[in-house]
């Protein structure tokens, strides 16, 4: 399976990070040695002095297919989480200003904690749906998907020009603003509406 990412997909997260605001999708992968999964602990390793959290929501996709149209989107995904873009945000700056593509910032071990799915059939509007991220008991990102520059069908639409999604593969729909650093023993959790998806600890 792939892990699909999309970057930049809130102006105001585009804006905290000094990017300009995308007019495409911005794309990258993980690769699924980066899932973290069942709540266990993220070690922090030791070739970053910034790793970031970025809290996302993100879908799993639930059939196979390529070249699929926005109005056909809904029915290729069935299950929706939150899960962490981990973020060495050093390196990635790094490599940034090097013209270099950044994916060792993003793709390392456990770089994708991943919450519990739940069925998108239990969701009322995807398009109007709140998250948000505690860290040792105080928010620290909210969003509401009703912000994202490219929403859930656009965002499959694009993809699927690119690659043949399949069954399994799963898409982070990028982060709300309020990225910061992770530092040891923070606790994280993530919530989809008032449901607590993910929780875990910084090592
Ligand atoms: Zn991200």
């Amino acid at each position: 399976m792939k892990i699909i990412c999309i970057g930049l997909n809130y102006r105001k997260h585009a804006s905290e990070l000094g990017w300009p605001v995308p007019e495409e999708p911005v794309v990258f992968l993980k690769p699924d040695s980066s899932i973290l999964k069942n709540n266990k602990p993220f070690f922090l390793p030791d070739f970053s002095a910034d790793i970031h959290y970025e809290v996302e929501v993100v879908i799993k996709i639930g059939k196979l297919g390529k070249g699929i149209s926005a109005k056909f989107a809904p029915r290729y995904f069935d299950e929706i989480t939150l899960g962490i873009d981990i973020t060495a945000r050093d390196l990635q700056n790094q490599l940034k200003a090097a013209g270099m593509p950044w994916e060792i910032s993003k793709c390392f071990d456990g770089a994708a904690p991943l919450g519990r799915f739940i069925p998108v059939t239990r969701i009322k509007n995807m398009a109007d749906l709140d998250f948000r991220l505690e860290i040792n008991d105080k928010v620290v990102q909210k969003g509401n998907t009703s912000d994202m520059i490219f929403g859930f069908n656009e965002i499959i639409e694009y993809v699927s020009k690119f690659f043949t999604l399949k069954t399994g593969d799963l898409i982070f729909t990028g982060t709300p603003p309020g990225v910061g650093q992770l530092h040891k023993n923070d606790n994280l959790v993530a919530y989809l509406g008032d449901e607590a998806l993910l929780d875990f600890l910084i090592k």
